[in-house]
């Protein structure tokens, strides 16, 4: 089944909020580089800094993290998504 890809969704792009959801911040946490800011969590499938509904899993066994987003003249957000483990985007993954 393909999934619905919604890399042109309108400004609903927001952090979420955990408040004190147990384990905050671990000190061996690993960040990587999503669009502008090296602040996600490698392995994490709870990464604070990704946009609603990610990570996602990548069908290399990772996760599929994304960032928001630039706003197009048109008005739609633009993500931006790499997988913590093969380092593709959605969008290589899926030009076959
Ligand atoms: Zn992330
Ligand atoms: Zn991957």
């Amino acid at each position: 089944m393909r999934r619905q890809r919604e890399s042109a969704r309108r400004g609903d792009i927001r952090v979420r909020c955990r408040g004190n959801a147990g384990s905050d911040e671990s000190p061996s946490v690993t960040l990587f580089t999503v669009g502008p800011e090296p602040n996600h969590h490698i392995g994490n499938a709870q990464c604070p800094e990704c946009a609603d509904e990610y990570p996602e899993p990548c069908r290399c066994g990772g996760l599929m993290h994304a960032a928001g987003a630039e706003e197009n003249a048109d008005g739609t957000m633009q993500l931006t998504t790499r997988c913590d483990r093969c380092g593709r985007s959605e969008d290589q993954l899926d030009e076959r």
